[in-house]
């Protein structure tokens, strides 16, 4: 069935919810998927009444209208995405739509249909709509059982000022709030497990993520920074991040384990890492820090270490999996897509001279004395400089005015 003109409905929850600032949410969840459809057959994205209507070219076939109702369910602030056509008020026309979209509506034994009318300009009630496409339905899939408590499908048929819409596939979308909604993170990407995760907690939640990547190099390959590339281009599918900056941090590392006694290296090392951070999160006007730590999970995730490396930063520090346990971290992964990425080895500075026993109960005292040894003030703003950025497709994010 090409004949008629395939749409998909888009349905949000929370934004509905957020009284004045609605047509902003609603704007930028249509601008998201605007741009991230582009290279599909998507000739317009409406709002209307609560939800955002995409309208296919005509002749676009299914597989192509499910991969935009895929892509579009992965975006955040997406609720639902319903698939189905546009069609005249004309309730035979509308019955033979309602059957072309349930053929489409993939397995299933039971349904009912869903009726309302936006504009009492038309003869027909909700309830007869029911019954007569009901019927209709029936007749075409005798098969079939209609439900009306939790059926297998909803035939969902609604008729505006001057169409209908008729539609069965509906699929949950991510949830969440359009990025762009809720400012801007620098979020601390290794090219490992947990922090594509905890970027992604953020990213749904309306933030725009810029990653920044401590690669070991020079003092070890760069193969790190191709993983977290691949994790980048994961996250660029929902539009959520912007850039990642690379710190080349080897030598660095070098001179800190050469500098403070060995337990204390790791502790060094992350409020480096956080202060840099720190500066381009500055930079490029970012309100929050974000890291993958769990309680516990490592040496340098214990209570009074992580108060040690928060201390080294004013912004705050937020951990979407500080309560997490790893088996539910690399469940939230596989969802994502970033596992497989995550699963292979590669050296990064977290391998780099590590000390044999490091300190799990750091002293911030202790920390700060051992730290004054460091030329801090020259290393951040060296270390800065020396990351080299890479763009990603992400249509909520401006850069601030060239600093650099
Ligand atoms: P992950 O699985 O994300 O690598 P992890 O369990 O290996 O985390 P750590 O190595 O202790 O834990 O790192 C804790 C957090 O510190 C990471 O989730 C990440 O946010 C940040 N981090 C660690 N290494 C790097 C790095 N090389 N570059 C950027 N951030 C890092
Ligand atoms: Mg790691």
């Amino acid at each position: 069935m090409t004949d008629y003109q395939r749409i998909c409905l888009v349905h949000y929850h929370e934004i509905g919810l957020k009284g004045h600032n609605r047509a902003s949410f609603e704007m930028r969840l249509l601008k998201n998927l605007g741009a991230l459809t582009q290279d599909f057959p998507v000739v317009t994205i409406h709002r209307i009444a609560g939800r955002l209507l995409v309208f296919l070219r005509e002749g676009t076939d299914w597989e192509t209208a499910k991969q935009v109702a895929d892509l579009m369910r992965n975006v955040p602030g997406v609720a639902r995405v319903s698939c189905g056509f546009k069609c005249a008020r004309d309730l035979d026309v509308m019955s033979q739509v309602a059957i072309a979209a349930l053929a489409e509506a993939g397995e299933f034994a039971t349904f009912k249909v869903a009726a309302r009318r936006n504009h009492t300009d038309f003869a027909t009630g909700s309830m007869d709509m029911n019954q007569i496409v009901g019927a209709a339905l029936c007749e075409a899939y005798p098969e079939k059982q209609v439900k009306m408590k939790n059926p297998d499908v909803v035939v969902g048929v609604e008729v505006v000022q001057n169409a209908s819409y008729v539609y069965a596939r509906s699929l949950r979308g991510v949830g969440g709030l359009p990025v762009g909604s809720s400012g801007k993170v620098v979020s601390l990407l290794s090219s490992g497990i947990d922090s594509p995760v905890a970027t992604w907690k953020l990213a749904r939640r309306g933030a725009v993520c810029i990653g920044v990547h401590f690669s070991g190099r020079p003092q070890t390959s760069d193969a790190s920074e191709y993983l977290v590339d691949d994790i980048a281009r994961v996250l660029e599918k929902t539009g959520c991040i912007a850039r990642v900056y690379t710190v080349p941090f080897g030598d660095y590392q070098r001179e800190i384990a050469l500098t403070v006694p060995p337990a204390l290296r790791v502790i060094m090392y992350r409020r480096l890492m956080f202060k840099v951070a720190e500066a381009i999160a500055r930079q490029e006007g970012a309100g929050a820090l974000v890291t993958g730590e769990s309680l516990g999970q490592v040496a340098s995730q214990t209570l009074d270490n992580i108060r040690c490396t928060d201390a080294a930063v004013d912004l705050p520090v937020f951990r979407p999996l500080i309560g997490t346990d790893k088996l539910e971290i690399i469940a939230e992964a596989e969802r994502l897509g970033s596992f497989e990425i995550s699963s292979q080895d590669a050296p990064d500075c977290c391998t780099l001279f590590m000390p044999r026993a490091p300190e799990t109960h750091a002293k911030l005292p202790v920390v700060l004395e051992a730290e004054a040894a460091l030329p801090l003030e020259q290393w951040i703003p060296e270390l800065v400089a020396a990351a080299e950025i890479r763009d990603y497709a992400c249509p909520a994010y401006k850069p601030k005015k060239r600093q650099r």
